[in-house]
C-alpha cells in the first residue's frame, strides 16, 4: 500500500476542491442555509445537484468514458470521495442505489443495449432507481427469495411481495431479484430484471422509521409484464449478478472521512457539555472513549486506503469489502452512544425542541446509526463472510 499520491493525483485533488469551492449551493454548510425538508423536495434537490455535478463531470467518474463516465481510477475515485466529505456536499441518497449499485452491476453483467439505455440517466439524475431484493422471508437469507417471475413469450410476469425497498416510492426503475424456477439448490432459478415502476400492477406502501422518516416501502407486484430484454446476465443464473450487487455494496466507499468529522463533533461536544461544575471531557472514561473514536476512524481510513489499492489492481471488489463494513457500521453506532452518554436525557431532544444538544443532530444520527448493522448484510452475516470466504474457515 502505497499512501503517496503522484502529481497528477494531487492535482486532481485541487481540481475537485475548487470546483466544490465554486460550485456548491449559495450558503452551503452555514447556519442561514435552508435545506430542503420534505423528501418530495429533498429528492428534487438531488436531481438538481446530480444534474449539476454531471455538467461538470463529476459523475460516474470511474465508470467508462462511452456511458457518460469520467474514466477515471479507483484512487481518483477515492480521492473525490474525500474531498466531497470534507466539504460536507449534498448527501444525494435517493440517487445512490443508481450510482453505486445498478450502474456497477450493469457496467459489468449488462447488455451493450442496457447500458447504452440505462447508465447516462442515472448519471444525469434523471432516472431514480430501487433495489427490488429483501422480501418478508428473505433478507439475510436472500437466494430464498419467492417473488415469481414466469416467461409468457417474450415477457415475464411478476407476482410476489418485496419489503425494506429504499426510495421506492420515488423510484422510476427498480432492479428485481426473482425466481424463475424452483430447483434443489435455492442459488439457481433466478433471475435479476430490471422493471420500470410506471408498470401497471406495481403498488408501494411506505414503512415509516424510528427517525420519523419514511425511506422504507413495500412493493407489491400483481402481474407485472417485464420484457425478457430487461434481464441482465442469464435467465436462471440471476445469483451471479446479485453477487456482483452485493460486492459493490459492501466494498463501496467508506464513511471514513464522514466520520472523522463525526469524531471531531463528538469532541467539541464533550468539551462545550457541562455535567455539574465540569464539562463532560474531564471526565476521564468520556475523554478515552473520544480518543478512542479517532483513532478508530484512523484505522477505518486505513483499511480503505488498503481496499483501493487492492481494487485498483483486481478492479472487482471482494469479499474482504465485508471487514470494512463490519467495522464501520459499529464504529458509527459507538460513536452516536458515546455522544448519548455525554448528553444524557438531552440526547432525546430532536431539532424540533429548543433545548435540543447540537440542533438535534445526534438524536437523529443515534436512530438512524442503528440500522447501519443491518442494511447492506447485518454484521452477523459479515462475519460468515470474512470467516468463509476471508479467512477460509470450515462452515459450523
Ligand atoms: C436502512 C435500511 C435500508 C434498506 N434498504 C433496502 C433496499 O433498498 N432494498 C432491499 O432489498 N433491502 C433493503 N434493506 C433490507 C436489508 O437488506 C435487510 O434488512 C437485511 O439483509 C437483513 O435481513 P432481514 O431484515 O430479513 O433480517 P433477517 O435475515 O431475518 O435476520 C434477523 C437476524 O438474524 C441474523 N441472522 C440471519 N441469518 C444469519 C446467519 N446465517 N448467521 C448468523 N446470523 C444470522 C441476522 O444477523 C439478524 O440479526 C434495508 C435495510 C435497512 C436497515
Amino acid at each position: 500500500m502505497d499512501l503517496r499520491l503522484t502529481p497528477s493525483e494531487e492535482a486532481f485533488r485541487r481540481e475537485v476542491r475548487t470546483w466544490l469551492e465554486r460550485n456548491l449551493p449559495p450558503g452551503w454548510g452555514t447556519p442561514s442555509y435552508r435545506p430542503p425538508r420534505t423528501p418530495e423536495e429533498q429528492v428534487a434537490f438531488a436531481r438538481e445537484w446530480q444534474r449539476k455535478l454531471f455538467e461538470g463531470g463529476w459523475a460516474g467518474l470511474t465508470w467508462p468514458k462511452e456511458y457518460g463516465g469520467r474514466g477515471a481510477t479507483v484512487i481518483e475515485q477515492l480521492i473525490y470521495n474525500e474531498e466531497y466529505a470534507r466539504f460536507a456536499a449534498p448527501d444525494i441518497l435517493c440517487l445512490k442505489i443508481g450510482l453505486s449499485l445498478v450502474g456497477p452491476t450493469l457496467i459489468a453483467c449488462g447488455t451493450e443495449e442496457q447500458k447504452r439505455r440505462f447508465l447516462a440517466p442515472i448519471l444525469r439524475g434523471e432516472e431514480i432507481w430501487c433495489q427490488g431484493f429483501s422480501e418478508p422471508n428473505a433478507g439475510s437469507d436472500l437466494a430464498s427469495v419467492r417473488t415469481r417471475a414466469e416467461l409468457c413469450g417474450d415477457e415475464f410476469v411478476v407476482n410476489g411481495q418485496k419489503i425494506w425497498t429504499s426510495v421506492a416510492r420515488y423510484a422510476d426503475w427498480c432492479m428485481l431479484v426473482t425466481r424463475t424456477r424452483f430447483s434443489e439448490s435455492k442459488h439457481h432459478g433466478l433471475t435479476f430484471l430490471l422493471v420500470d415502476m410506471k408498470s401497471p400492477g406495481i403498488s408501494v406502501r411506505p414503512l415509516r422509521e424510528m427517525t420519523g422518516e419514511a425511506w422504507f416501502n413495500e412493493v407489491f407486484f400483481e402481474g407485472v409484464r417485464v420484457p425478457r430484454s430487461n434481464v441482465v446476465g442469464e435467465i436462471d443464473r440471476g445469483w451471479d449478478v446479485v453477487l456482483t450487487t452485493l460486492g459493490h455494496e459492501r466494498a463501496g466507499t467508506t464513511p471514513h472521512v464522514r466520520l472523522q468529522a463525526e469524531a471531531r463533533r463528538l469532541a467539541r461536544l464533550a468539551r462545550s457539555t457541562s455535567v455539574g461544575q465540569e464539562t463532560a471531557a474531564s471526565n476521564p472514561l468520556i475523554r478515552q472513549k473520544v480518543a478512542q473514536s479517532w483513532i478508530e476512524t484512523h484505522i477505518l481510513r486505513l483499511s480503505a486506503y488498503r481496499n483501493v489499492t487492492r481494487l485498483s489492481r483486481t478492479g472487482i471488489p471482494g469479499p474482504e469489502g465485508s471487514i470494512l463494513k463490519l467495522f464501520w457500521s459499529e464504529l458509527e453506532q459507538r460513536l452516536k452512544e458515546t455522544a448519548f452518554e455525554i448528553l444524557g436525557m438531552r440526547g432525546n431532544l430532536t431539532e424540533e425542541d429548543r433545548w435540543c444538544a447540537d440542533g438535534g443532530f445526534w438524536c437523529h444520527e443515534l436512530l438512524w446509526s442503528r440500522s447501519a448493522t443491518i442494511y447492506a448484510g447485518t454484521s452477523e452475516i459479515q462475519r460468515n463472510i470474512i470467516a468463509q470466504r476471508v479467512l477460509g474457515l470450515p462452515r459450523g
